[in-house]
């Protein structure tokens, strides 16, 4: 199909529209540098793209990870941010999902081949050609990176935009664009249900969300944290049981015990420590990406016939039927609502394990700051 250009209903194949309007954002251009504003471009809406006004941004550990390029692949300046809920302001021509004044949600992935076997099976998120991830990832619509939702908006095509259900609070909502469905979709892969004991690890923005959506599914959830203050507070989330992890004797009283442990964990630890928890044919799922990698004891493993595994974010319809189950177990995440000026003392903040258990940025605050001087990058023609 050409790649006809459309602004709401009307057709206007010009490189105004292609190149589509600036926007305010918040990102940096250095490892060390703090997030500062910006000035970014969005496209111009194609036939098939939604426009959103971002409301709401979730923070993920990952866009401290990619700011600080802790995972070796950041291209700067680097704009983070794949929590994001919106109000839709445009719509392309051959939109059908959504209309203008609705309310949508983007996550992680803004694109993918589509085409390969594992787009077809809707685990776009394992796409062979690699997924299109919503910021620092090659763009092929200007060239240069996509950016994310630390900014006033976004344009995506509209099989990479989320329906939100009505009724939720859609700060607290934001959150689980990443943070449910990177727990949601292992949990429900290695069948969590009544029955089972389920431990989670790392009671931070992930990790708090999985306790209750590993609630909600039935099991017997278990928080496992280092975190003293937070073990009152787990039972609060829907744990049953607390391990205080530096505890060797909590530790002990667990160990052999659980079906499955989803390991939430930012940085390094001692793997095996956890390992030692799973029962025989238990399996530890990694969704934590420390930046240093991890030492697996093979006595870990071998004794009960134990399996090591990863699982990253979830597909588009998958990611749909989350937010779906979590409107209807009433689940959202514990956020700690900042502006945007508050983003570096928040990411120190979380650095140190200290947030109850989610920032989100309302990004009227941005909207409201006064225009940022620098563009990022003048876009590619890579549409003719
Ligand atoms: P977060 O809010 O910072 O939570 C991480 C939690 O890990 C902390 O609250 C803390 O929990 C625990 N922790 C931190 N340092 C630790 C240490 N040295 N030893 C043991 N526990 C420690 O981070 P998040 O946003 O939930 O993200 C968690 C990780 O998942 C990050 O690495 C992120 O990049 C990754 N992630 C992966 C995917 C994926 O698709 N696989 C998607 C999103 C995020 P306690 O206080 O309870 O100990
Ligand atoms: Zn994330």
């Amino acid at each position: 199909m050409k790649d006809e250009i459309t602004t709401g209903e009307t057709s206007v194949a010009d490189e105004q529209t292609r190149v589509g309007s600036t926007a305010k954002a918040y990102g940096t251009k250095a490892p060390t540098d703090p997030l500062a504003p910006l000035q970014i471009q969005r496209r111009g809406v194609l036939p098939h793209d939604v426009h959103i006004d971002i409301l709401f941004c979730g923070i993920c550990h990952s866009d401290l990870h990619t700011a600080r390029n802790e995972w070796h692949g950041t291209t700067y300046p680097v704009v983070p941010g794949h929590e994001i809920i919106g109000k839709v302001t445009k719509v392309g021509n051959g939109v059908t999902k959504f209309k203008v004044g609705d309310i949508a949600a983007v996550g992680c992935m803004v694109d993918s081949c589509r085409d390969c076997e594992h787009c077809k099976q809707g685990l776009e998120q394992y796409c062979l050609d690699g997924f299109t991830g919503t910021y620092n990832d090659p763009y092929k619509h200007l060239g240069g990176v996509t950016y994310g939702g630390y900014s006033e908006s976004i344009v995506v095509d509209e099989s990479f935009v989320l329906r939100v259900p009505d009724g939720v609070d859609l700060a607290a909502t934001a959150p689980l664009l990443c943070a449910g469905i990177t727990t949601y979709s292992p949990l429900k892969h290695w069948n969590t249900e009544p029955g089972k004991k389920v431990g989670i690890v790392g009671i931070g923005g992930l990790g708090h969300v999985a306790i209750k959506i590993a609630r909600a599914m039935g099991a017997d959830a278990t928080a496992i944290t280092t975190t003293k203050s937070k073990t009152e507070d787990a039972k609060r989330l829907g744990a049953h049981n607390v391990i205080l992890s530096t505890d060797k004797t909590q530790m002990q009283e667990h160990a052999d015990s659980f079906d499955f442990i989803l390991d939430a964990v930012s940085a390094k630890h001692d793997i095996n420590e956890y390992l030692r928890l799973l029962k025989l044919d238990g399996t530890l799922t990694l969704v934590g990406a420390p930046e240093e990698p991890l030492s697996v004891a093979a006595f870990s493993l071998i004794p009960s016939r134990r399996s090591f595994a990863g699982s990253l974010i979830g597909g588009i319809a998958e990611t749909q039927e989350m937010l779906d189950f979590c409107a209807k177990h009433n689940i959202t995440a514990d956020i700690e609502l900042i502006t945007i000026d508050q983003i570096n003392e928040a990411y120190e903040r979380l650095l140190k394990s200290d947030v109850r258990y989610r920032f989100v940025i309302d990004m009227a605050s941005l909207r409201n700051q006064p225009d940022a001087m620098q563009s990022t990058h003048r876009p590619k023609n890579k549409l003719r």
